[in-house]
């Protein structure tokens, strides 16, 4: 399995019978609400699966007193995808998403950045994705108290940077993408971002196909309000992508059209960018098309290109009608009603 490169497809050989073993985990909020809907479109996929639901989230620390049981992290590390809808993290808690990433080495959080039409996006035409160093950086959690404050430290592993600009240009390869922008501080960070910086141009020797050029995170992050649409594939450290890939979400119309993909060597974790939007939960009214976008890159780490590229054709279609939207794109439907208008769509294509 890889992102974006099918290594094997259903579609050639009708004879060979395709499983595919999923983990499912609502959450919390409106977790469950759009994880609903996007299994209910995927009812009518061509593909064959079959999913075990997991526990995450506070409503699972109420029930069984932690945030991420070990049967969540095992039943997840033994399947070919896990879904993943939303949690309340409670301050004080410990974060059930945090650890199941940390758990299935999930070193890669992609996120792309993309305008559809009908929604309420600054830029048309976006389309690029941000490449994220998922495990250390700011946020590899080695912090410490001082006499007067504290502490925290930046952990830059050559083999972490190695992975992580690898990925970046094997997706672009395998995306038909020209350009990867790496986006460091090195002028200042001159050790940690400067092994970023020259291990991004020693993995970017062996990629001579795909164009490749840096930028400082002050910088790009000016650039992606000014012209978003130099931007191709990026890659860059843990927190600033963290803030960018944010920045990047407001260019494209919000959190409820935002999904992310959390991957690594043996397992891949796909979640919606929202969180549990505890203010509208219950209400029936959550827009799905995080999900549903999560739902296609999933499909597409899975090898099926195709039934992932209808996935998205079918949600692109009902965002550009606008007649079968939840409220935060101005429409008055319900997330099952939007969700029943995407799979009556889907099953056509
Ligand atoms: P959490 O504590 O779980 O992160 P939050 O409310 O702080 O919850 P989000 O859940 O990301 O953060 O929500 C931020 C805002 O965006 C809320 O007003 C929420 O209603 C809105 N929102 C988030 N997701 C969706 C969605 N899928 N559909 C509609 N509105 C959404």
């Amino acid at each position: 399995m890889g992102f974006g490169c099918p290594e094997v497809s259903n579609k050639s050989n009708q004879s060979v019978i395709f499983m595919y073993r999923l983990t499912v985990i609502p959450g919390d909020g409106i977790g469950p609400e759009v994880m609903e809907a996007a299994l209910y479109i995927l009812e009518v996929s061509e593909i064959d699966f079959s999913y075990e639901t997991a526990h995450a989230g506070n409503e699972c620390f109420k029930r069984t007193g932690s945030t991420i049981p070990d049967e969540t992290i095992s039943t997840s590390k033994k399947s070919d995808a896990t879904l993943f809808g939303a949690v309340t993290t409670v301050p004080g808690q410990k974060s059930g998403i945090i650890t199941l990433r940390k758990e299935l080495d999930l070193y890669v959080n992609l996120r792309p950045v993309k305008s559809y039409e009908g929604t309420p996006f600054l830029f048309e035409g976006l389309d690029f994705v941000i490449v994220r160093e998922n495990t250390e950086g700011l946020y590899s959690g080695v912090e410490k108290y001082t006499d007067d404050g504290a502490e925290a430290v930046r952990v830059v592993t050559r083999g972490a940077c190695e992975r992580i600009c690898k990925f970046a240009f094997e997706y672009a390869r395998k995306n038909m993408r020209k350009k990867v922008t790496a986006v460091h501080k090195a002028n200042v960070l001159k050790k940690t971002d400067g092994i970023f910086k020259d291990t991004f141009y020693e993995v970017a020797h062996e990629y001579n196909d795909i164009r490749s050029e840096d930028f400082y995170v002050d910088a790009t992050a000016m650039y992606l309000i000014t012209k978003p649409q130099n931007f191709d594939v990026m890659v860059t450290t843990n927190l600033f992508g963290d803030i960018l890939s944010d920045e990047g979400a407001g260019l494209v119309g919000g959190l409820g059209l935002i999904p992310s993909a959390n991957i690594g060597d043996k397992n891949g974790l796909f979640e919606p960018v929202h969180g549990s939007a505890p203010d509208i939960a219950g209400k029936g009214i959550a827009n799905p098309s995080a999900m549903i976008l999560s739902m296609c890159m999933m499909l597409k780490y899975l090898g099926e290109v195709e039934e992932s590229q209808k996935l998205e054709k079918a949600l692109t279609k009902v965002l550009r009608d606008g007649k079968v939207v939840t409220p935060d794109l101005g429409g008055v439907a319900s997330t099952m009603e939007m969700a029943e208008q995407v799979k009556t769509i889907f099953e056509g294509l």
